[in-house]
């Protein structure tokens, strides 16, 4: 993945949709699947403003064990079934375990391939070494890396070539904050200064995630929200794509519900996107 002379950007296509260091795409949904309604409802808000990609989190790597885990595969065909009738084309979901891979494309496979899905790494597992080699030797999904939010960024690079090595170089590397020792009023720091520095040491699209570095919805003096603030710093800085969470009920969600911006407010997230890329 390093760029070594004049290689070319690492890009692809997936689902009919391009991926490269120039390309712009914006996954929001749900941070947990929690219930069918509130599925539908994301995908229905995504597809009437015409995006295509989404998130939603079917296996949660929890702080806690007694905290909700996810739905796992049970919700995998209903949640395939809806994205397909809303004609959403990638949606990004973690896996923690080999075998979650397997579980995903056998629902794929039940429900006939409606959408597609990009496997993404969360921070967690940045250093789990099998899994890393297990989504870099299937060839079906691309991933989405999230930088070890502990981890150096040359230990990160490394995990991804983990991933390369194996075959599977469609990869998105994310930046979603790292831990510091300094204290933050947020819940990590965000680093996306560092997409050009991605951009430059690596041929490979870059993502930022504004939610989860940021941890709540607390607003700057200005009224705007520091996680739009935040995204339209990765934004300008050149990033691929923004991945964030929202909800059409964020008080009852059962995962980083703080963080979940409200579903009405999409159109103007989106249009605060639009204005931050142009401005790139
Ligand atoms: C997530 O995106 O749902 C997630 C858990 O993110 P991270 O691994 O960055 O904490
Ligand atoms: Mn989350």
């Amino acid at each position: 993945i390093g760029r070594h002379g004049a290689l070319e950007p690492i890009g692809f296509e997936y689902q009919g949709l391009r991926f490269d260091q120039d390309s712009f795409h914006i996954f929001a949904g749900l941070c947990a699947v929690d219930t069918r309604e509130n599925a539908e409802t994301i995908f229905k808000a995504l597809s009437e403003h015409g995006v295509v990609t989404a998130r939603m989190g079917a296996y949660k790597p929890r702080t806690s064990p007694y905290d909700f885990q996810g739905h796992g595969k049970e919700c995998l065909p209903w949640l395939f079934e809806l994205a397909g009738k809303y004609g959403i084309r990638v949606i990004a979901m973690e896996v923690l375990a080999p075998h979650h891979i397997e579980e995903i494309w056998e629902a794929l496979e039940k429900t006939g391939h409606p959408t597609g899905v990009m496997l993404q790494i969360g921070t967690r597992n940045a250093q789990n070494f099998e899994l890393l080699r297990a989504v870099g030797s299937q060839t079906e999904f691309p991933i989405l890396y999230k930088r070890g939010m502990g981890l150096s960024l040359e230990e990160s690079l490394n995990a991804c070539e983990y991933i390369a090595s194996e075959g599977n170089r469609r990869i998105i590397f994310c930046l979603r904050g790292v831990r510091t020792h300094l204290g933050d009023p947020h819940r990590n720091l965000t680093d996306f200064g560092h997409v050009p520095v991605i951009k430059r040491l690596t041929r490979l699209p870059v993502c930022v995630d504004p939610s989860h570095p940021i941890g709540s919805r607390v607003e700057a003096p200005d009224g705007i929200k520091d996680i739009y603030h935040v995204a339209a710093q990765g934004v300008i800085a050149g990033t691929n794509m923004v991945l964030v969470e929202f909800h059409p009920h964020p008080e009852t969600a059962l995962c980083d519900g703080p963080q979940a911006l409200y579903l009405e407010e999409l159109p103007w997230f989106l249009e605060h996107m639009r204005l931050a890329r142009e401005a790139y």
